[in-house]
C-alpha cells in the first residue's frame, strides 16, 4: 500500500524559493495527421485510421503536412517566438509498444522557434515567462491497459493516434508557483484557442503538461536538482502536484537527503508524485536528423502571410476591452475568456451603442441563462444583435431594467426581437406623459401623508411615492421619469 511521504511544513517551504519549467503538448487541429493522410478524428474503430507511415512500415515515406506547419507557425507568433526560416526533423528513437517505427520524429537541435514569452497575470502582478522553444514532432500510438488477475490481463495498442501533430513548447524556468504555473498553462490554453491551432480538450489529451520542479534556499544561486512529474491531465492536477512535489523536495532536503533527477507519475487519488523512472537524458534518444525529410523552410513571406491570417489575441482584445470600453479588468478578463464570449460582448456593444450595459447582461443575464440551459455561448438563443436591441431599448427610455429582464427570456424561449414581444404582449412601456401623469396624480391623491412629509422637508419619501406609481403601472413605467414628474407635480 503507497503510503504519503512526510512533508515540509509551510514555515520549512517559506525558506525556499521553487523553480518551475513547463514542457507542455499541444495537439494541432488539422484533418490529417503530420506525415501522412490518414485522418485525426477522435472515436473511430481501434487501428481503422491508419496507413503505412503511421504504422511505421519499412520503406514508407513521411510528406510533411503543409497545415500542420502553419498551425504551428501560427503558435509561435502568438507566443512571441522567433520563427526560424530553417528547421530540422530529427529522429528521437526510443522503444515503446505503442510507437512502431521505433522512434518518434521530432526536432532537436535546431527547432521551429524560439525566444518567446507568455505575460502572465497573478494576483494583480504581471509577469513575463520566458518560451524556451516551440518544436513539431508526432504523437505516439496508445496503450490500453485491462484486466485486473495477472492470469486475465491484457494490452491493447490502438494506432489511430500515431502520428497526429503536436506542437512542444517548453518554457524557461521562470516560474516561481503553482499559481503561476496554472495562470502559464492557462494563458496558453486561451490562445491556442483563440487561434484554433487546437481544441485543447485536455480530457482527450489534446493538452498535455509535463512540469519541471527544484527547489533551493531563497537567494541561493543556482538551482536545485529537479524531478520531472508527468501525467498532468488537468488544471486542477497540475496545481496539486507542484504543491505536492515542492513539499516534498523541501522535506527530504531539510532532513538531510538530496533530491534525485528522475521522472515522477502524479497519482491524483492519493494526490502524491511517485517515482516513476530515472530521468533520460537526450543522449540516450540517439537523436539524429531525419534522413526521409527535407529541411523544413519558412520563408519571411509564408511567416508574414499566416500572420496576417491570425484574429486578434486576447491579452491585446483584454487591452482594448479596458481602453476603448472602459470596461473594469475583471469583467475585461471574464469577457475575454473565449474568442466565442469576446466576439459576441463587442456585436452586442455594436447593437446597442453602450458597452457597459453590455458588459453586464453579456456576464448576468445572458450567462445565467446559457448555463440553466446548458449551452455555449455561440449557441445561444438570444442573438448579440438581439441582446443589442433590448438594451437599445432601455438606453433611450423606452423602456425601463425591470421591464427588459421579464422581455429577456421571453426573447430566449421565442427567439423573437424585443419589440415584437413588447407588441404581442402589449408591454408598451409608458413613456406617454399624459398616461404617466394620470398615474402621478392618482399616487398623489392616495397618499396624502407622505405628500405632506416630503413638502415638509423629508426629501426621501420620494423613494416610496415613485414605487407606488411604478407599481401602478405594472412596472412599465421608467422610473427616472416617474421621479422627475412627481417632483414636477408637488
Ligand atoms: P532536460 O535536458 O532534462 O530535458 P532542459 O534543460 O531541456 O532539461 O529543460 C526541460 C525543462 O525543465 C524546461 O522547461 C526547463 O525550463 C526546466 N528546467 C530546467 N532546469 C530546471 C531546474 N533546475 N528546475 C526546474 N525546472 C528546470
Ligand atoms: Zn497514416
Ligand atoms: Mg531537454
Amino acid at each position: 500500500m503507497p503510503y504519503a511521504e512526510t512533508l515540509a511544513t509551510p514555515e520549512m517551504i517559506a525558506k525556499y524559493e521553487p523553480v518551475i519549467g513547463l514542457e507542455v503538448h499541444v495537439q494541432l487541429a488539422t484533418h490529417t495527421k503530420i506525415f501522412c493522410g490518414c485522418p485525426t478524428g477522435f472515436g473511430a474503430a481501434p487501428n481503422s485510421n491508419v496507413c503505412p507511415v503511421c504504422l511505421g512500415l519499412p520503406g514508407a515515406l513521411p510528406v510533411l503536412n503543409r497545415q500542420a506547419v502553419e498551425l504551428a507557425i501560427e503558435a509561435s507568433l502568438a507566443l512571441n517566438c522567433t520563427v526560424n526560416p530553417k528547421s530540422i526533423f530529427a529522429r528521437k528513437n526510443y522503444f515503446y509498444p505503442d510507437l512502431p517505427k521505433g522512434y518518434q520524429i521530432s526536432q532537436y537541435d535546431q527547432p521551429l522557434a524560439e525566444h518567446g514569452f507568455v505575460e502572465i497575470n497573478v494576483n494583480g502582478e504581471s509577469r513575463r515567462i520566458g518560451v524556451t522553444r516551440v518544436h513539431m514532432e508526432d504523437d505516439a500510438g496508445k496503450s490500453i491497459h485491462d484486466g485486473f488477475k495477472d492470469s486475465d490481463r491484457y494490452t491493447y495498442v490502438d494506432l489511430n493516434r500515431s502520428g497526429t501533430p503536436l506542437i512542444e513548447i517548453v518554457s524557461e524556468p521562470e516560474i516561481r508557483t503553482s499559481d503561476e504555473a496554472h495562470a502559464y498553462l492557462t494563458e496558453i490554453k486561451q490562445v491556442m484557442q483563440y487561434l484554433n491551432v487546437s481544441t485543447c480538450d485536455m480530457e482527450k489529451g489534446h493538452l498535455r503538461c509535463d512540469a519541471n520542479v527544484s527547489v533551493r534556499l531563497k537567494g541561493a544561486p543556482q538551482f536545485g536538482t529537479k524531478a520531472e512529474v508527468k501525467n498532468l491531465n488537468s488544471f486542477k492536477f497540475l496545481k496539486m502536484a507542484l504543491d505536492y512535489e515542492i513539499a516534498r523536495q523541501v522535506a527530504l532536503i531539510e532532513s538531510g537527503g538530496r533530491v534525485v533527477q528522475e521522472t515522477r507519475l502524479y497519482n491524483p487519488d492519493l494526490d502524491e508524485t511517485i517515482s516513476m523512472r530515472s530521468k533520460e537524458h537526450a543522449h540516450d534518444y540517439r537523436y539524429f536528423p531525419e534522413p526521409d525529410l527535407v529541411p523544413l523552410r519558412i520563408s519571411n513571406e509564408w511567416r508574414e502571410r499566416v500572420r496576417a491570417k491570425m484574429p486578434e489575441l486576447p491579452a491585446s482584445r483584454r487591452r482594448r476591452f479596458i481602453q476603448d470600453h472602459g470596461l473594469r479588468e475583471y469583467d475585461a478578463d471574464v469577457l475575454t475568456a473565449t474568442r466565442p464570449m469576446s466576439e459576441y460582448f463587442e456585436k452586442v456593444v455594436t447593437a446597442s451603442g453602450d458597452a457597459r450595459a453590455a458588459a453586464n447582461w453579456v456576464m448576468g443575464d445572458l450567462s445565467a441563462l446559457l448555463k440553466q440551459e446548458g449551452r455555449e455561448i455561440d449557441d445561444s438563443p438570444v442573438s448579440a444583435e438581439q441582446l443589442g436591441k433590448l438594451i437599445a431599448l432601455i438606453t433611450s427610455g423606452k423602456i425601463n431594467g425591470k421591464l427588459a429582464k421579464d422581455i429577456f427570456p421571453k426573447m430566449a424561449e421565442s427567439g423573437d426581437d424585443p419589440e415584437v414581444i413588447m407588441q404581442r404582449e402589449g408591454l408598451e412601456s409608458i413613456s406617454d406623459e399624459g398616461a404617466l401623469g394620470k398615474i402621478i396624480d392618482e399616487v398623489i391623491a392616495a397618499n396624502p401623508k407622505q405628500v405632506e412629509q416630503y413638502k415638509s422637508g423629508k426629501q426621501q419619501v420620494i423613494g416610496f411615492l415613485v414605487g407606488q406609481a411604478m407599481k401602478a403601472s405594472r412596472g412599465q413605467a421608467d422610473p427616472a421619469t416617474v421621479n422627475r414628474m412627481l417632483k414636477e407635480k408637488l
